[in-house]
């Protein structure tokens, strides 16, 4: 036979012990709740491995797509990483917090001028909005052109081919040189510190619970070129890529057979 084959100790090395995933269009749809299936997986999953979920959205998300769902006996090894991991939730009698890196007001204070300057600017101010356009995610800004709560088909009509975002980022690059400005949703532009990515979440993850990168398993559906998945490469992790959560469940069940879970008998 070609190709050496590992010794028992190589073994032992590649031994999985922490599933991580990215959430919107990976676990659920977007800004969906997961599903029946996916919830009795999960909560499978967590008897056997550890589980993160990471993803740029912020806590209140997570409550609502994913944690209302999950069976609570097994909460104890599942790590939230909301908004890239510049936030570290962690469960013991109720969950907790176990750091937030926020902005400083002063730096908030810098952040809403320039945005609001450089949205006057560019002559794109909305004339209706729904809800707030700007929102503070602790460490992270929020611009929402129409509002938080504008209706879907409104928000898809604003800026199709981003070009409007464009050119107030064009603005924002100068004025907020500290900070990464990224385009994202259908009306938004985010704010946060430089190099907060889903490799800084991995990063925080392996320090954290103290398991090493090649223990880990990354599975996300934006793992291509320009995606918000692609950082995770930059830590060297395993990554699988998923097209819908339908792929994720099918990915998981096969891990957690590998890791020693007997599935049940299909009806
Ligand atoms: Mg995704």
């Amino acid at each position: 036979m070609n190709g050496k084959q590992p010794n028992q100790k190589d073994v032992v090395h590649y031994m999985k012990k922490l599933i991580i995933f990215d959430l919107d269009g990976t676990l659920a749809e977007s800004k969906a709740a997961i599903d029946e299936e996916m919830a009795v997986i999960l909560g499978n999953l967590l008897t056997v491995a550890k589980v993160a979920v990471i993803s740029g959205g912020d806590w209140p998300q997570f409550e609502k797509q994913v944690l209302a769902y999950l069976p609570q006996k097994s909460l104890k090894r599942l790590s939230i990483l909301p908004t890239c991991g510049t936030k570290f939730y962690k469960y013991s009698k109720g969950w907790k917090e176990l750091y937030a890196e926020n902005f400083t007001a002063k730096e908030k204070e810098l952040i809403t001028k320039e945005l609001t300057e450089a949205v006057t600017k560019s002559g794109f101010e909305a004339k209706k909005t729904w809800g707030d356009q700007i929102e503070d995610r602790g460490s992270q800004v929020t611009y929402s052109a129409l509002g938080q709560s504008a209706p879907l088909a409104e928000k898809k009509k604003w800026d199709p081919g981003f070009a409007k975002r464009k050119i107030i980022k064009k603005t924002l690059d100068k004025t907020l040189k500290a900070f990464s400005v990224q385009m994202g949703g259908a009306t938004s532009i985010d704010i946060t510190k430089p190099g907060i990515d889903k490799a800084y979440g991995i990063r925080k993850l392996k320090k954290v619970l103290d398991i090493k990168i090649s223990e880990m398993i990354f599975i996300g559906d934006a793992l291509m070129e320009g995606g918000n998945d692609h950082p995770a490469y930059k830590t060297d992790v395993d990554c699988i890529r998923v097209r819908n959560p339908e792929d994720t469940k099918r990915v998981v069940e096969g891990i957690m057979v590998c890791l020693g879970f007997k599935p049940a008998v299909a009806k």
